[in-house]
């Protein structure tokens, strides 16, 4: 028994040991080497078809044009990195609207497929909260979150079997088993439903300052993003838990942290339009 024990030591260091670790950009954090897009981007838009094909899209208008007004702005100052902040991406960008008014969600998968649920345009309120929720979204696939936590899920050895089933959804529980299970049942491995981690702490964290930088460096004023947190916060002591504020828990350190990070961001805010 105490044999085998040190075997499995060995090899889970060994393993450990052959993760390869990186510093991610613009915050220096030390984190494994995300998983290469090019390995989850196929996946992503499988994914994305599906989540479109099965709901319903906004034909409002002014919803439309405020929500590609504010992605295209955000994909903008993604792509022209200030001072080679990081690696500009190679995106196939894609906005869509989904009406769904009691959904409180956004999210952007890997490779720009971006998805907004009308549920969540009360609580970003104005254009500039949008683009903090947006510029959020985008850093999380700016900074390779998606593939990071397969790299995390794989250093543990957890097999992509099992991963689906452990993974919370950021597309919401339901759709996300359902989008999991259709990528199964595609015959996308198990890694598929990857797509739909949860975040930790530290990548929210991550991308609420970059997000902020993203924000800024495309026009709007990040200073929404205290007001933004803020209105997130009154909601979650509402019913049940919304998607967005499962995955985004806003305690009082949240914004406490946004605020830290506000000199910066704002640097990259010219306050033109
Ligand atoms: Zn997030």
């Amino acid at each position: 028994m105490k044999a085998a024990f040190r075997f499995t030591a060995l090899a889970l260091a060994a393993a450990l040991a052959l993760a390869a670790c990186e510093t991610a950009p613009i915050t220096g954090r030390s984190r494994l080497s995300p998983v290469d897009d090019s390995r989850l981007e196929g996946q992503a838009v499988a994914l994305y078809r599906q989540e479109l094909a099965q709901n319903t899209l906004s034909h409002d208008p002014r919803t439309v044009a405020l929500v590609r007004r504010v992605g295209e702005r955000i994909a903008r100052a993604a792509e022209n990195p200030p001072n080679g902040l990081w690696t500009a991406p190679n995106f196939q960008w894609e906005f869509n609207v989904i009406d769904k008014p009691g959904t409180v969600n956004a999210y952007c998968l890997p490779g720009g497929k971006i998805a907004v649920f009308t549920g969540i345009l009360p609580i970003t309120a104005d254009e500039e909260g949008l683009a903090i929720v947006m510029g959020h979204e985008v850093a999380h696939a700016l900074m390779r979150h998606h593939g990071e936590r397969m790299a995390d899920q794989a250093a543990v050895g957890v097999g992509g079997a099992v991963l689906g089933a452990v993974v919370g959804a950021i597309v919401g529980r339901a759709a996300g088993s359902t989008l999991a299970g259709a990528a199964v049942g595609a015959g996308v491995s198990g890694a598929g439903s990857l797509l739909l981690l949860s975040f930790g702490r530290n990548q929210e964290s991550e991308a609420d300052r970059v997000g902020m930088i993203l924000a800024a460096h495309a026009g709007y004023d990040p200073r929404a993003a205290v007001g933004l947190w803020e209105r997130m916060r009154a909601q979650s002591g509402g019913r049940g838990g919304p998607e967005f504020l499962r995955t985004h828990p806003t305690e009082s350190s949240r914004i406490a942290e946004i605020r830290t990070h506000m000199p910066e961001a704002l640097q990259y805010y010219r306050g033109g339009k």
